[in-house]
């Protein structure tokens, strides 16, 4: 079997030799009593843990300045003088071997973290990357990361740690593939926003040997483990042709016979808003207000909230739609300042709009600074909720949204109960948006975290795509725009079969907007619908996509 099945997550091509992460530092022997001089023991710590954070600092002032931030908090860590007493206490009074001590005050130190769950819980990883750093400093090994063999290569890796994956140099990597992640994990949002191909979730790729030449195609998500001489030119062209394409898109989005779909930009910030202007967004199809909550001890006040929001209208001004989702909390994503306590099954739980549904403060509060910095702007400004189950949670959320003075509310498709009650919910919202990462998790009872369920996730499951059809369909009978701003609109191949079933605006994150414009304008709009029911009569998630992808030669010209 030479050619590996994965689930594509950025689309091109990449061929060359395949270049193993180094294995894991291995776990320092538990047991106590080895030490036989603790002062030389004790010694080792500090320096360990310093060299780790100086090696951090350095990588951070390579790094872009998105994940400079992040590999500046991780320096801090490896240097935490809590975590260094606790070790050294380990070797003097425990009699721990220095490795060992210091394994297990970052784990220690990495259960506090995991119990906070949420955003602080997801620093896991990186508090076990600098502790594996530190282990390998100890014991004179080499350090766990990217590694760099002097050439350019393709990395395979289980999965790929934050920290790892801050500076990574798309010069150098020239794909990634990996045996878990899924559709939205760490190594999919990295290799989306640098543009590097990428398949994930690719069972056996591990097992090839170091050093082979592979071809991947993060369009198909496939890895040929043994290609002929004649496949290593064809790839070999294939990525000269998409080296050379477009990195940034202008024009507005349309099919090849004109019909209009707006290309617009995922956001956090006015800082990503900007970004997106420049890569070309027509507007903003989904700006996840969430970052200013949730790195928030206390609730901030309408003032501060109104000038974040103002900052991202400001990238989008003369009446560009800037579509803001309210706060999207609770379970995965708590808030410091809300108790809302345990809940045995948080993603069925309390989160998006329900939150606002027993007290609606939060929401209100919300609202207003929004209204306020649209009267400021220029821009269209659209609002919609997360989490909408029922027609009726649609029309508190639009009346609410109303009564602060805005004209357009919506709401986000994520729960396959909205997409079944599209029709009705239309009837009394002005749009939709259809998140399809969590649509996926919720229609195919697979977490969308859970590595081994990735191919479940995958946004090609035509269970998906029935529902999202389904909603189109209903957007059209309403007469009212049906979007997507999960993160299937980011796959140009997959963004053709969603205008064919009825979706009228892509949102993405900016990097693949010029992929999906330049693919969009070579389909005619009966294309799409013909190619939408090719990838609906599809049993599954990857046969939908060869079917697809088999029907459009020009995905070769263009390197997707
Ligand atoms: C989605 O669920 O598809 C979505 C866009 O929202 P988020 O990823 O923020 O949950
Ligand atoms: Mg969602």
């Amino acid at each position: 079997m030479t050619l590996l099945n994965g689930i594509g997550v950025c689309p091109g091509i990449a061929v060359g030799p395949l270049v193993r992460m180094p294995d894991p530092v291995p776990e320092p022997s538990a047991g106590p009593g080895q030490v036989t001089d603790k002062n030389a023991e004790r010694s080792r710590i500090s320096p360990a843990m310093e060299a780790v954070a100086a090696e951090l600092r350095a990588r951070a002032e390579k790094a872009k300045a998105e994940t400079r931030a992040v590999l500046e908090a991780t320096s801090y860590m490896a240097v935490d003088p809590g975590m260094m007493d606790l070790a050294i206490t380990g070797v003097v009074e425990r009699n721990l071997s220095a490795a060992r001590a210091v394994f297990e005050a970052a784990n220690t130190f990495r259960d506090m973290l995991a119990a906070a769950g949420g955003y602080i819980g997801a620093r896991v990883a990186d508090i076990e990357d600098v502790r594996d750093r530190i282990v390998a400093a100890v014991l004179g090994v080499p350090m766990p990361g990217i590694p760099d063999p002097g050439h350019p290569f393709i990395l395979v890796a289980r999965d790929l740690a934050p920290a790892d994956t801050a500076t990574v140099d798309p010069e150098k990597v020239l794909g990634f593939v990996t045996t878990e992640g899924g559709p939205t994990s760490h190594t999919a949002i990295l290799a989306r926003t640098l543009g590097v191909p990428a398949v994930v979730a690719t069972e056996g790729a591990l097992s090839l040997k170091e050093g082979t030449t592979v071809v991947l195609d993060g369009g198909a998500g496939t890895l040929n483990a043994a290609p002929t001489d004649a496949e290593v030119q064809d790839a070999e062209k294939r990525m000269a042709a998409r080296r050379g394409a477009k990195k940034t898109w202008s024009g507005e989005g349309a099919t090849s016979d004109g019909r209009r779909i707006l290309l617009l930009a995922n956001v956090g910030d006015p800082k990503s808003a900007k970004a997106g202007a420049d890569a070309g967004a027509e507007g903003v199809g989904l700006f996840r207000t969430e970052f200013l909550f949730l790195d928030s001890a206390k609730e901030p006040t309408v003032a501060e909230q109104e000038e974040a929001y103002a900052g991202v209208f400001a990238a989008f001004p003369d009446g560009r739609k800037v579509v803001v989702r309210t706060l999207d909390a609770g379970a995965d994503k708590p808030l410091a300042f809300l108790d809302q306590g345990e809940e045995p099954n948080p993603a069925l739980g309390v989160r998006g709009v329900r939150v606002a549904f027993e007290d609606s403060g939060i929401l209100d509060r919300q609202l207003q600074a929004i209204s306020r910095a649209a009267e400021r702007s220029s821009s269209d400004v659209w609002v919609m909720a997360p989490m909408i189950a029922l027609a009726s949670e649609a029309e508190w959320f639009s009346g609410k949204v109303r009564e602060h003075g805005l004209k357009t509310p919506g709401v986000m498709v994520e729960v396959p109960a909205a997409a079944l009650n599209a029709e009705q919910i239309l009837g009394v919202t002005e749009f939709a948006s259809i998140g399809t990462n969590d649509l996926a998790q919720y229609t195919l009872a697979a977490d969308r975290m859970a590595g081994p369920l990735a191919a479940l996730n995958d946004p090609w499951q035509p269970a998906l795509l029935k529902l999202i059809g389904f909603t189109g369909e209903a957007g059209e009978k309403r007469g009212k725009t049906v979007g997507v701003c999960g993160e299937a609109a980011s796959d140009p191949v997959l963004a053709v079969v969603l205008v064919g079933l009825g979706v009228t605006s892509l949102s993405m994150s900016s990097r693949a907007l010029a992929d999906v414009g330049e693919l969009l304008r070579t389909v005619s709009y009966d294309d799409c619908k013909r190619l939408a029911q090719v990838a609906l009569d599809a049993g599954e998630a990857q046969a939908a996509k060869a079917a697809v992808r088999a029907e459009l030669p020009q995905l070769d010209e263009l390197g997707l």
